[in-house]
């Protein structure tokens, strides 16, 4: 693990959640959001309406400069989140988690959460100096955020759609070329 489990986890959360502002859309309806929520374990205030779905789509725009911005950059607009959206760390225990830190109050709207708890977890990546585990994903045609909590670094795609096209295409070429035959130039 490269960072604290609840780290990675809000960091993960803000990838996938950036993502989905790709073209095409994908996030039409609250229900859109809760699936896609679900497995991050969120606990908390979820209103699951129209409301908060349009707070959280608001706030992709933001989670994505950060997440693609250099060091120095990233600095400033955790700052300005936490500074704005008043973060003040807390230890707290609550199912199923031990102690970890809450830098607002569970009951708080749901976009005000998770740009908080990826600016916390951006402090972490900042301090660690690690800012070089984003980038934007290896596919041509794609945009996507990539985070690679991998040890050895081998994540080059935003989602596996995105390695299996590459991977099939690079075997075809492949393909063409061995049908083509030894080059004997
Ligand atoms: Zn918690
Ligand atoms: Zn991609």
């Amino acid at each position: 693990m490269v960072f604290a489990h609840d780290t990675e986890l809000a960091l993960q959360a803000a990838v996938v959640l950036a993502n989905t502002a790709l073209e095409p859309e994908t996030l039409h309806t609250p229900e859109d959001f809760t699936a896609i929520w679900a497995e991050f374990g969120y606990t908390g205030r979820h209103d699951a309406n129209e409301a908060e779905l349009e707070s959280i789509r608001a706030l992709r725009p933001r989670l994505r400069r950060l997440l693609t911005s250099s060091r120095d950059e990233a600095v400033q607009i955790v700052n300005e989140m936490l500074a704005e959206l008043h973060a003040t760390p807390q230890l707290v225990r609550h199912d199923p988690f031990d102690w970890h830190i809450h830098a607002v109050p569970l009951d708080a709207p749901l976009a005000t959460r998770i740009a908080v708890e990826t600016a916390m977890a951006m402090v972490d990546v900042i301090r660690a100096d690690e800012m070089s585990r984003f980038s934007l994903c290896a596919d041509d045609a794609c945009d996507g955020v990539v985070l690679d909590l991998s040890r050895n670094r081998s994540r080059r795609f935003c989602s596996s759609a995105c390695g299996n096209r590459n991977a099939v295409a690079a075997y075809r070429s492949r393909q063409r070329a061995s049908a083509r035959g030894p080059s004997t130039n």
